[in-house]
Parts: structure tokens; sequence; C-alpha cells
């Protein structure tokens, strides 16, 4: 089985969060099961300078009026196909914005060309490959399956998989004229979305099947309240909807192999944990004694609950233990995690900026990883804490509620308790939570019992891959059936055939 999976970031070469984990992790264990995933991916400046034996395959001279090659490279066993356009991609900053935060007022243009290339490749454009199925990711990759639906295609098998409901790619209807998509495109069961163009909906529409990272988000974003204004068109599909479990790549999230830490560990050896605690201490200029040490790794956003966690940063610090903060974002945060770092010298350390290899640092230090999460579609911080006995202290919503066990009695008598929940997302529920770790974190024989317990459960991938591999084949045998008993359909009719989008009118 052959699959394209088009993305905007993948771990090694470009990453601002799940979704690239996701993206580099998926092909690596779907390869492990004899499936072939190649990905498709912008040529960023990172990407270019990692790919340096990179072939071209393909050259579009006009994409969106740039010209483009597609490169075909290798990185550490995953093929990739590069889109190398200098004009939408080759620019300093990060994949969505510049050097100073501001988002690339033509990120419209920049991944309709992402898409655009995606499904020529898709439709045969380099010889001798096609894929099977097309699976997109987010609101960037989305329009993809606009292009086939419209294209030489329309009836390829196509997958989108939601990271995150909240970032859509909404645009004016101004748009829709550059995007080279045909008039009926412009319709509530195609791109139109409250009166402009939605990516991420038009994605939604036009896919045979939609995914997300967790059982509970597939049902949270069917609820009114958590749908973003899409909860009517994913009620409408969710026959086609489905929850699929983010994995954690094992080999990259080893404590007993990481060379990021000071010392190596295994669910037998938790007490060396101790010397990388002492080190992140040092690290992060923590008072040296026994308290306990929470961390963050996180994008610094109302999303992730980090102004509850702001709030109650003095109460963490009364009751004795230590905090240590890594993540960027939201400026207002970063400002406020600072001020608690100079209020609190020695009890809160903050890092403010993205750094990979200290993210593992924190979680082989840390005895807890807290994750206040308002949403959460599945989260990735809390699988990689359990595997490093780095407690997960969470909120019980979206993917972090399918994958914590609360230390409740039963759960820490029946030995199954892997970490902490909360509910609702609040400060008083916060506060309550962080005094029921530290009353626990008191009686060691419990607290270890968590962390070991967390650090066997089986996270790995190779359970959710073969859960997409089920749905891979599920929609080659349903499309194949299809085209048994509708040989010779025209594409327009297939489009409306697929209309029942249940979109709330505008
Ligand atoms: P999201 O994708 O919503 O930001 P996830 O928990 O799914 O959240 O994934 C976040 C990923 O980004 C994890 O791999 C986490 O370790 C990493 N990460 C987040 N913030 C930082 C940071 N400041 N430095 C290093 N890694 C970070």
């Amino acid at each position: 089985m052959k699959i394209l999976s088009v993305t905007s970031e993948m771990y090694p070469l470009v990453k601002t969060g799940g979704l690239a984990d996701v993206a580099g992790a998926l092909p690596l264990a779907l390869n492990k099961l004899g499936v072939e995933m190649r990905t498709v991916l912008p040529g960023y400046d990172p990407v270019l300078q990692h790919v340096t034996d990179a072939q071209p395959v393909l050259t579009i001279p006009s994409l969106f009026g740039e010209e483009a090659t597609v490169l075909d490279a290798v990185v550490d066993g995953r093929r990739i196909y590069v889109v190398e356009c200098p004009g939408f991609f080759r620019r300093a900053g990060g994949p969505y914005a510049d050097i100073s935060g501001q988002e690339w007022p033509d990120n419209w243009l920049r991944f309709a060309a992402l898409s655009k290339a995606a499904a020529m490749i898709a439709e045969g454009a380099i010889k001798d490959w096609v894929p099977d199925v097309v699976h997109a990711h987010d609101w960037q990759a989305a329009m993809t399956l606009a292009y086939l639906r419209h294209g030489q295609s329309p009836t390829m098998p196509t997958v989108i998989t939601i990271h995150n409901l909240a970032f859509q790619g909404r645009f004016g209807f101004d748009i829709f004229d550059k995007l080279e998509l045909p008039p009926q495109a412009w319709n509530v069961d195609g791109v139109e979305y409250y009166g402009g163009v939605g990516y991420l909906k038009a994605g939604l529409v036009y896919a045979d099947a939609i995914t997300t990272v967790s059982p509970t988000y597939a049902d949270e974003i069917r609820e009114h309240h958590n749908g973003m204004g899409l909860d009517g068109l994913l009620n409408g599909r969710s026959e086609r909807l489905n929850g699929i479990l983010n994995g954690i790549d094992n080999d990259q999230w080893d404590p007993s192999t990481d060379p990021h830490i000071k010392k190596t560990y295994t669910h037998n050896s938790i007490g060396q944990k101790q010397t990388n605690k002492r080190d992140l201490a040092a690290r992060m200029g923590l008072d040296k004694d026994d308290s306990p040490i929470l961390v963050v790794i996180s994008r610094l956003t109302w999303q992730k609950g980090m102004d509850l966690l702001a709030e109650v940063v003095d109460d963490i610090v009364r009751s004795g233990m230590r905090l240590a903060v890594l993540g960027t974002g939201d400026r207002m945060l970063e400002g406020a995690f600072l001020y608690a770092s100079d209020r609190h010298r020695g009890r809160v350390g903050v890092r403010i900026g993205y750094d990979e290899a200290f993210a593992h640092a924190l979680l082989a230090g840390g005895d807890g990883i807290l994750i206040p999460s308002r949403f959460e579609p599945c989260g990735l911080t809390q699988l990689y804490g359990l595997r490093y006995g780095c407690v997960p202290v969470v909120s019980r919503v979206g993917g972090l509620a399918d994958t914590v066990v609360d230390a409740n009695e039963a759960a820490i008598a029946a030995g199954a308790a892997t970490g902490f929940q909360f509910s609702p997302p609040d400060t008083y529920h916060l506060r309550k939570v962080i005094d029921r770790f530290s009353k626990i974190y008191a009686k060691p024989p419990q607290f270890k019992a968590i962390q070991r317990a967390g650090m066997k459960t089986d996270n790995a991938w190779s359970n959710s891959a073969s859960r997409y591999i089920a749905l891979y084949e599920n929609l080659i045998e349903a499309q194949s059936q299809c085209s048994q008993t509708m040989p010779s359909a025209p594409a327009s009719k297939k489009v409306e055939s697929r209309s029942k989008s249940g979109l709330q009118p505008s």
C-alpha cells in the first residue's frame, strides 16, 4: 500500500508542535508494518539545508506564478518530496510567521501552493509512483483534497487528520478567484465557509475519512461549544469521523538511551532520575534540595491553560515545590512567568524559547509535568512524561483524558494509576490537583508505583499505525467497489454524491 502524506511540518526537519512529531513518526511506524508512506513538505530553509543530496523529480513551471521543483530525498528512513519554491517558502522566520511572530500575509497562497503540488504528485506527476491514498494534515494541507476532487483523480481515496480544530485557515472570499479552482468549488459543499474560504472546512467536506488524534476529542468537537463552528459539518459526517490516538516514537523518547539527559534509566532504576533532577535544578537556577520539581514544556497560550498556571505559581511555591518552565508563545504569559521567576528566585526557573534537547532534560529531571489545557486534541508531552517517569498532571479533556489514569484511591489500589487528572480546567481545581500531587509525592512507595506504571504504559506508534492501515484498506476497498459499480461516473457527480456535509447555513 502506498500513502502520500501532506504536511506543513515534520520532525526532524521542521517542528513547531505535535503535528511535526506525528508526521515524522507515522511513516516509520507504517514502514515497519509494510506500508510505504511518502511525505510532501514545503522547502523551507532548514529542510533544504538538511536534504543536500536530494534529486529533482518534477518541475512545475508556474505554481501560482512561481517556479517550483519537487525534490526527492530520504531523511532518516523517511522518503520525502520537498516542494522547493523559493518565492513561497525560503524566508527568514518560521513556517507560518516571520521572526517577530507576524503571520505571513500570503499564507493562503503558500499553503494552496503546497496543496496544489501535492495533488499533482498524487495524480501521478512523478514517474512510477502513484499513491493508493492521500492523507492530508491540518488546514495547511487540506486544500490538497479540493485540488484532487476538482482535478484529474477525483476518486482518489483521501483522509484528513485534524490535529487542532482551533486552526482552520479561514480567508476572505476574494482569494477564491486566485485559487485556480473551478467555479463549482465555491459552494457550501466545497470551499465556501461563512462567506469566505475555509481550508480545513474544505478538507472536511471533500475527505473520504476524517480522523482526529484521540477518541475523546473526536466526541468533543461534535459538541456545539467545542466545535468552533464546524460541529454541524462534523456531525453531518460523523460516520466518517474517527479518533485515533497519537503514539510516540519510542526510539526518540527513551530514557534508557537518551543522549540529551545526564543519566539514563529505566523503570527498574527510577532512582537514577535524581542525577537528572540535580542537573535540571542547576541548569534552571533552582535551589538544591529534595523538594519535587514540576515542569512545563508547552506553548504558552490560553489553550494550554498557561494563564491558569501563572495564577497558581505562588501556591506551588508555598507548598514547597519547585517549578521549571520551558515555553514560548503569548508575550503576556511569557512576561508573567519571567516575573514569577524573579519573585521566586530558586523556586521558579523559566526559559523562554524552543529547545528540543532541553525538553528531554526537563522530562528526565522532573517529578511531574503540568498540562492544564482547556482543550487538547491529543497532547504528546503527557505521553513523554509517562515514558520518563515525570508524572502527568492534566486536565480531563481530549487526549489527556484518554491517556492518563487518575491516581484516585481505586486506581492506586489496583496499581493502575499513571498520573493526576482534574476537571474542569480552572484555578480552583488546578490548585486542588497540585495539592493532591504533593501529598502523594510525600509517600514514596505510592509515588514510585505511579511513575513505574506510567513508564510501562505502551504508547508506541504500532497500535495507532495499525488503525490507520485498517482505515486506508477500507477506503481502497470502498473505492474499488464504487468504481466497479459506477465505472464512468463523471467527476462532478462524484462531488455531488459527497455533498451531505451537514454544514449549518452561514
Ligand atoms: P501542541 O502541538 O498543541 O503544541 P503537543 O503536546 O501535541 O502540543 O506537542 C508539543 C510538542 O512540542 C512536543 O513534542 C513538545 O515536547 C514540544 N514542545 C512544545 N514547546 C516546546 C519548547 N518550548 N521547547 C521544546 N519543545 C517544545
